[in-house]
């Protein structure tokens, strides 16, 4: 036992850190599932303020973009302070139009000494990195509830009844 803690010790003092250095001094990770910077379909956004609502962090407030927007009469946006966002992606889960939706940008790129550079107005949310989550994705990656479950398989059986009646 305290062999085999000696040992472990010694192997760990002697292996590389797992945690990457950022900015730019390790090699990037990337993964299909990453929660990254964000994109904002300014076309789809109505200004319903949904995004503002849910974010936990409370790191999402809405300006307004001159410009015409058939969708948003009022012409306001979500704009994203990124020092505060804990990449969560509730805002895209709960954006009722699909506005929103995840990057693979993630520390590297988004890394930055100057504070003010974080907060990003509606126009600078735009793709820097490949798309990764979108509504669509996040919602086809939860099970179904157990009562919808238990209705799909009561359904199959009564079709199997009627097919065979
Ligand atoms: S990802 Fe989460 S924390 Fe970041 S803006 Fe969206 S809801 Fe807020
Ligand atoms: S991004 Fe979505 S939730 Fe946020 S204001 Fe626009 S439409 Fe509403």
């Amino acid at each position: 036992m305290v062999l085999s803690t000696i040992k472990n010790a010694i192997k760990y003092m002697v292996k590389k850190p797992y945690t990457r250095q950022v900015p730019r001094k390790d090699k990037r990770y990337k993964s299909e599932n990453l929660r990254g910077a964000h994109i904002l379909y300014m076309d789809k956004c109505t200004g319903c303020s949904m995004c503002q609502r849910v974010c936990p962090a409370a790191c999402i407030d809405m300006v307004v973009v001159e410009g015409d927007w058939p969708r948003n009469h009022r012409k306001r946006f979500p704009r994203i302070d990124h020092s505060k966002c804990t990449f969560c992606a509730l805002c895209v889960e709960y954006c009722p139009f699909n506005a929103l939706s995840m990057t693979d940008a993630t520390g590297f790129e988004l890394f930055t000494t100057d504070k003010s550079k974080t907060l990003k107005m509606p126009q600078e949310l735009k793709p820097i990195g490949k798309e990764t989550l979108t509504k669509q994705k996040l919602l086809s990656s939860y099970a179904p509830p157990y009562a919808l479950k238990k209705f799909e398989k009561a359904l199959e059986k009564s079709r199997k009844v009627s097919s065979s009646g």
